[in-house]
């Protein structure tokens, strides 16, 4: 569970192709990042996989199965938006447990999901509080937690510790390698951050104007960068 293959996939938006016909295989429990500048594609690319685009051409595969046409809440993945996106009238049993609660699963088995997820992110003295009443790195792991309940076969990040501060971005790098660890759940996640996608991914894919420039990892990218972009984009820190 949680093999990802995008078999010439493509993305224009009227006249502008911005992703042009691709392939990328992922592979079930790899972490693998999507870097690039901004505007080269990373959200678009990772919308497709979600379902939350169209793609204008070419087939999405998951766990085996063509997924192209198949809405996003039945793709089996999770998306992990950044921690504003919780409901703040909410406890966090709530916001975790939303999710379940759209699927109108049974009471029991919500409880057993919830609690299960806010063990694993050391949230489990928090459940009864609100969003407001929780630091930044909590409210983040609200965010993950939600997704996690689902039981997704790959959770998605859009540059998710984008709006944290700098010190809180290397705790919360920690804590989503530690959740890879532990899961060995796929997950794909998106960076124009050079430092976080050679820090935490297995693989890395790197994007410019919607090509893939390159696909290794961190080791290989670092010591056989294919091109002057790659070498540059990965060389120089931010
Ligand atoms: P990134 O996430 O790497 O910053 P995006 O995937 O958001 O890049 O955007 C890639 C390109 O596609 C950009 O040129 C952006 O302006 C364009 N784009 C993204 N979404 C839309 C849309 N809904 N309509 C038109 N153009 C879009
Ligand atoms: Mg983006």
């Amino acid at each position: 569970m949680g093999r990802i293959v995008l078999d010439k996939i493509s993305k224009s938006f009227g006249d502008v192709e911005v992703i042009p016909p691709l392939d990328l295989a992922i592979n079930d429990g790899e972490f693998t990042v999507f870097v690039g500048p901004s505007g080269c594609g990373k959200s678009t690319l990772l919308r497709l996989i979600a379902g939350l685009e169209d793609s204008s051409g070419g087939h999405i595969r998951i766990d085996h199965e063509d997924a192209t046409h198949v809405p996003p809440a039945k793709r089996g993945l999770a998306m992990v938006f950044q921690s504003y996106a919780l409901y703040p009238h909410m406890s966090v049993r709530k916001n975790i447990a939303f999710p379940l609660k759209m699927a109108k699963m049974d009471k029991a088995e919500i409880d057993r999901r919830v609690e299960g997820a806010a063990s694993v992110l050391n949230l489990t003295d928090y459940l009864d509080r609100r969003p407001g009443q929780l630091s930044g790195g909590q409210r983040q792991r609200v965010a993950i937690g939600r997704a996690i309940v689902r039981e997704p076969s790959a959770f998605l990040f859009d540059e998710p510790l984008s709006n944290l501060d700098a010190a809180l971005r290397v705790g919360m790098r920690l804590e989503i390698s530690e959740l890879h660890k532990r899961l060995k759940t796929t997950m794909i996640y998106v960076t124009h951050d050079q430092v976080e996608a050679m820090t935490m991914a297995d693989k890395i894919v790197v994007l410019q104007a919607g090509v893939i420039e390159q696909v290794g990892s961190p080791l290989e990218l670092y010591r056989a960068p294919r091109n002057v972009f790659v070498a540059g984009f990965i060389g120089s820190p931010k």
